[in-house]
Parts: C-alpha cells; sequence; structure tokens
C-alpha cells in the first residue's frame, strides 16, 4: 500500500459530480501535483481528504489506515494539514499568534508553541513581521503564512491549495523554493495549482483532471503533452 492512497472516490453534491471515481496514490516524501481547468474538482479532492466533506462513494488510505470513516478533527492529528485556497489567517492575531495557534495541536505548553513557531517563522522567511497583525499582510505573505501554521500542525502530508495564485513570477519562485524546502525535510505533498508552468517545475508526478476525473497522470512531461490535457486547457490559462 503507497503512503497515501484514494480508491475510487466520487464526491457528489446533489446532481453534480464534483469529483468521480478518482484513485490515486502518493509515495512518502513525493510532491505530487493536480491540475485541471477552473471548477473541474481539485479543492473537493482536498475538502474529502480533510473531511471537509463526507465522501459520496469510495476509500482513503493514509499509512495504512483507513482515513474517510475518521471523524474530521482527527485528520489533522493524524499528520494531515493543509492550506485553503482562499486565505483565512486569524486576521486580528499576529503572525506569531497565528503559528502558536497551529502549535498547539501538539503542545499545551505555552512556551514550547512560541519556541517552535518561532522556528517555522525563521524557516519560512516571516522573520521581519514576526509581531505583525495578519490583516496588515500582503497576500503573498499571509498564503506563506498559511503555510507556515499548517506547518506547526506537523504534517506528514501537506495538501496545498494555490498557494502561487495571484503571486507575480518572483513571488511564486520563492513560494515554489519554500514548498521545496519543506519536501526536504521529509514532508510528503499534493499541491493544486491552476498554472501548469509551476506545476511543472515542482512535481514529481501530475494527476490531470477534468470534470472530477482523471485525463492524465504521469511526469509532468508526459502530463503536459498529453491530448486530454491540452483539449481541457485550451482557451483556459494555459500559462
Ligand atoms: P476547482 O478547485 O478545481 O476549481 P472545485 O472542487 O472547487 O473545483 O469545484 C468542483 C465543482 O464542485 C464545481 O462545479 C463547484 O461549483 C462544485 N462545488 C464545490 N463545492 C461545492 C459545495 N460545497 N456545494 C455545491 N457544489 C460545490
Ligand atoms: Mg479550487
Amino acid at each position: 500500500m503507497s503512503f497515501f492512497e484514494t480508491r475510487n472516490i466520487t464526491k457528489r453534491f446533489g446532481g453534480l459530480t464534483a469529483v468521480s471515481n478518482l484513485s490515486f496514490s502518493v509515495e512518502q516524501g513525493e510532491i505530487l501535483g493536480i491540475i485541471g481547468p477552473n471548477g473541474s474538482g481539485k479543492t473537493t479532492v482536498f475538502n474529502v481528504i480533510s473531511r471537509f466533506f463526507p465522501l459520496t462513494l469510495g476509500e482513503i488510505y493514509f499509512k495504512e489506515k483507513r482515513i474517510d470513516t475518521v471523524p474530521a478533527h482527527k485528520i489533522c492529528d493524524m499528520g494531515i494539514g493543509r492550506t485553503f485556497q482562499v486565505v483565512k489567517p486569524l486576521q486580528r492575531m499576529t503572525v506569531l499568534e497565528n503559528i502558536m495557534a497551529g502549535a498547539f495541536l501538539r503542545t499545551a505548553g505555552i512556551g514550547k508553541a512560541r519556541h517552535k513557531a518561532e522556528e517555522i517563522i525563521e524557516f519560512c522567511g516571516l522573520d521581519r513581521y514576526t509581531h505583525r497583525e495578519a490583516k496588515s499582510l500582503p497576500i503573498p505573505l499571509r498564503k506563506r503564512l498559511e503555510i507556515a501554521r499548517a506547518l506547526a500542525t506537523e504534517p506528514e502530508l501537506l495538501l496545498l491549495d494555490e498557494t502561487c495564485a495571484g503571486l507575480n513570477p518572483k513571488e511564486s519562485e520563492s513560494a515554489i523554493a519554500l514548498i521545496r524546502r519543506i519536501r526536504d525535510t521529509g514532508v510528503t505533498i499534493i499541491i493544486i495549482e491552476h498554472i501548469m508552468k509551476v506545476m511543472m517545475g515542482i512535481s514529481d508526478r501530475i494527476l490531470a483532471i477534468n470534470f472530477g476525473g482523471e485525463i492524465a497522470m504521469g511526469t509532468p512531461k508526459e502530463v503536459a503533452n498529453h491530448p486530454e490535457v491540452i483539449k481541457a486547457y485550451l482557451g483556459d490559462a494555459y500559462a
């Protein structure tokens, strides 16, 4: 069994099938990219993994345990962290406090949580903003804070949803460098990104979906040259 696996997962919202019979696996230490046009079901995949919504059909396994049946609050405990496409740090709290809030998952001690948060702040290059309120940060830094907060929960699997969306090329570069550094610490990553170029550079393998179902799976090069992928992205932002 792989480190992480979905088996024939389907998610329906009423009559709409957002995720359709999707199976994929991720090996430990790997970066798996998921691409697809807007509305193709990418975020819904994360939402069913993190038990935001119950699955309609299928099974999900993490470290050989079935996780689609455990309560939502257990998912983070078990070592799966995530960020959100629409960033929502606790606005009135500082960077440090936001990250400490994540660290409290693993420790009840304020000193320990603070120490952990400070380490992560440095790792994520947020040191100049430690005592700034989250709401005063520009979007690229808020996205970085989201990642930092997720890291504070000490995930073994990290789900990143459109971390580079809305960033300029230079900001994207530095976000990608951070994601690589996170992987180098041993964290397994599934990353969703709309922009093909970003995904090509960072993913070990890419899963391409459309209408909730797989259209291609393979190395970045294989997927980028796949006729179904080219078709799905035609007339879309194939950038
Ligand atoms: P992506 O992240 O690839 O842009 P989403 O997973 O957000 O796509 O959405 C896939 C489809 O599921 C879309 O048609 C969207 O409108 C629908 N959808 C997502 N979340 C919900 C929800 N909570 N209720 C109803 N429909 C939803
Ligand atoms: Mg999305």
